[in-house]
């Protein structure tokens, strides 16, 4: 894994910022008067190398996120063997083919947005045996460029989805638009998870995670502010 050409990346810094986002999601639930062990902290790790990860095992972190299947595979599998506790979480956008081998190595795909999918990932349970949690994502603004399942036809989508997966549905996800005041999307999807009877929410990002966790959320997926800028 490691590039011996390039100096070796210091992640000194990711106790301190793991520090820091924990006191501000215990604050974050005191103030919206819920337990604080009830938002669990999604550490996105993508991008950044297995060192960073580690440093985050270290001071207690089991919970990681990553885009990319591919990139998830090269980091996790042999950190899970010496940490049974660890949970990965895919958590970015999920072609068809790549389906297989979420479901192989993660705890939850967060990324469930379109039929065909849908049905990759049930043929993937199949071949795997083995049943990661699921979440919808809901395109909330509806933005063009964004994934996720459009607002409109998110009611039917996640009751297809219930019917068909069973209680490995537990919940909905979102990325609100990039400008302008998240809150409204993050009621809209808590609401939405409400009618369905789903308890997981997984909303809230470094910009926005106290806001998430206002508005009900039960998972916040958070990178920078714990590792730093990515390239
Ligand atoms: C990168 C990413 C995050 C973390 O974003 P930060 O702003 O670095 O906290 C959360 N969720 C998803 C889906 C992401 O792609």
């Amino acid at each position: 894994m490691t590039d011996l050409a390039v100096a070796p990346t210091d992640y000194s810094h990711v106790p301190a910022g793991l520090r820091a986002v924990r006191d501000r999601i215990d604050a974050a639930c005191g103030a919206a008067g819920r337990a604080a062990h009830a938002v669990t902290l999604v550490a996105v790790s993508k991008t950044h190398p297995v060192e960073a990860v580690i440093a985050a095992l270290a001071v207690g972190q089991t919970v990681f996120g990553e885009n990319r299947v591919q990139e998830a595979a090269t980091k996790f599998p042999a950190l899970r063997a010496a940490h049974p506790a660890m949970r990965l979480h895919i958590i970015g956008g999920l072609q068809t083919n790549k389906a297989r081998d979420a479901v192989r190595i993660a705890d939850m795909i967060d990324v469930l947005d379109r039929p065909k999918l849908a049905d990759a990932i049930a043929d993937a349970i199949q071949r795997e045996g083995r049943s990661p949690d699921l979440l919808v994502q809901v395109n909330v603004g509806d933005e063009a460029q964004k994934a996720g399942i459009p607002t409109a036809d998110a009611d039917a989508f996640i009751a297809a989805c219930q019917a068909r997966f069973d209680g490995r549905l537990a919940g909905l996800m979102c990325i609100p638009p990039a400008d302008g005041d998240p809150a409204p999307h993050f009621a809209w999807l808590a609401a939405c998870a409400a009618r369905h009877g789903l308890g997981v929410l997984s909303m809230g990002m470094s910009g926005d995670y106290e806001i998430a966790i206002a508005h009900g959320a039960t998972h916040v997926r958070i990178g920078t502010a714990i590792f730093g800028r990515r390239d």
